[in-house]
């Protein structure tokens, strides 16, 4: 494990020994986080294209570990990935997420939906199925405020089973979101055959607008052609108000993004929520 003082944590390359350690450390780590209770979500609101009126929120995972400070999900997901951790925790997202928009929507008095984040092994179980059910049945959260978070590469990997499960989470009556869009390679052409609500432009896409023709140009083409096949877009990581304007006039259907809100705890996204809705 290798501190850099600012209660960051960083995983090193393969070959290094600080890397094997750290590795070991998160593995061990990981293994006892969920009764110990060191995770913990954080939500980040999803707008309409006024950017004025919530519509939910995308469940992000957080990691506070006793000596490493905080732990990027892009550092432990992929080790619980390979060590089939990833089960247990996502289902202890599914139902913490399902509980606290429940909770939101009791207090809002309207639908909130809420995100959540599938990791390509959880995808690869039967027994997801059975879990999203559970966490819906919990929390009494109805099915279409949920909405599960794909990424393209998981769907390219087994077309067949994916259409098989998508068609399951489709007869649930919970959203479908294609994740990541743009970085697989995929088409939409190729994605219609998939029951699907939405996908969000990758956040590379949208980075570098307005300054990159060539990526103003692929995600007018995503909006175009998602909405011919009628499947909403979502575009992620909105800093600038120039992004904001450019997805506007493209009809982007939903936005995400520094520039309206951080990541919050289930709290502070309620405090939002309040403040949205008394307008
Ligand atoms: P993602 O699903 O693509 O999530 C978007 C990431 O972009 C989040 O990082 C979010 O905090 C960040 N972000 C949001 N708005 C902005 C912005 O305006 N600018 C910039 N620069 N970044 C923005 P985060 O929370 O660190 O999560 C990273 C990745 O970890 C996620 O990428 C997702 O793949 C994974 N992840 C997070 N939570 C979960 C979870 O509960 N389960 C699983 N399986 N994966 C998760
Ligand atoms: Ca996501
Ligand atoms: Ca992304
Ligand atoms: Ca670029």
């Amino acid at each position: 494990a290798k501190d850099d003082g600012k209660n960051t944590f960083h995983f090193y390359s393969a070959e290094s020994n600080a890397s094997s350690v750290s590795r070991l450390t998160i593995e061990n780590g990981l293994r006892r986080a969920l009764e110990r209770n060191e995770f913990t979500l954080l939500y980040q609101a999803k707008l309409d294209l006024t950017g004025q009126y919530i519509i939910g929120a995308e469940a992000l995972i957080r990691w506070q570990h006793a000596e490493l400070g905080m732990v990027s999900p892009q550092e432990f997901i992929p080790i619980a990935e390979e060590t089939g951790l990833i089960i247990q925790i996502g289902e202890w997202v599914l139902k913490q997420a399902c509980r606290d928009a429940y909770a939101w929507q009791e207090i809002a008095g309207r639908p909130i939906r809420v995100g959540v984040n599938i990791s390509a092994r959880q995808f690869r179980e039967d027994s997801l199925h059975k879990v999203i059910l559970d966490a819906l049945d919990e929390s009494g959260l109805t099915p279409d405020c949920l909405e599960l978070e794909i990424t393209e590469s998981m769907i390219m990997q087994n077309a067949e089973r994916a259409s098989q499960m998508l068609q399951h989470f489709r007869n649930l009556g919970t959203h479908v979101l294609i994740d990541d869009f743009g970085t697989g390679y995929s088409s939409l052409g190729y994605l219609k055959h998939f029951p699907i609500d939405s996908l969000k432009i990758d956040r590379s896409f949208v980075r570098d607008i307005p300054q990159d023709a060539d990526d103003m140009a692929i995600t007018q083409a995503i909006i175009a052609m998602a909405h011919s096949l009628k499947v909403k877009v979502v575009a992620e990581g909105v800093e600038t108000q120039a992004q904001l304007e450019f997805l506007r006039t493209k009809g982007c259907d939903q936005l995400q993004g520094y520039i309206f809100s951080r990541p919050l705890s289930a709290e502070a996204f309620l405090g939002m929520l309040r403040f949205d809705t008394a307008r």
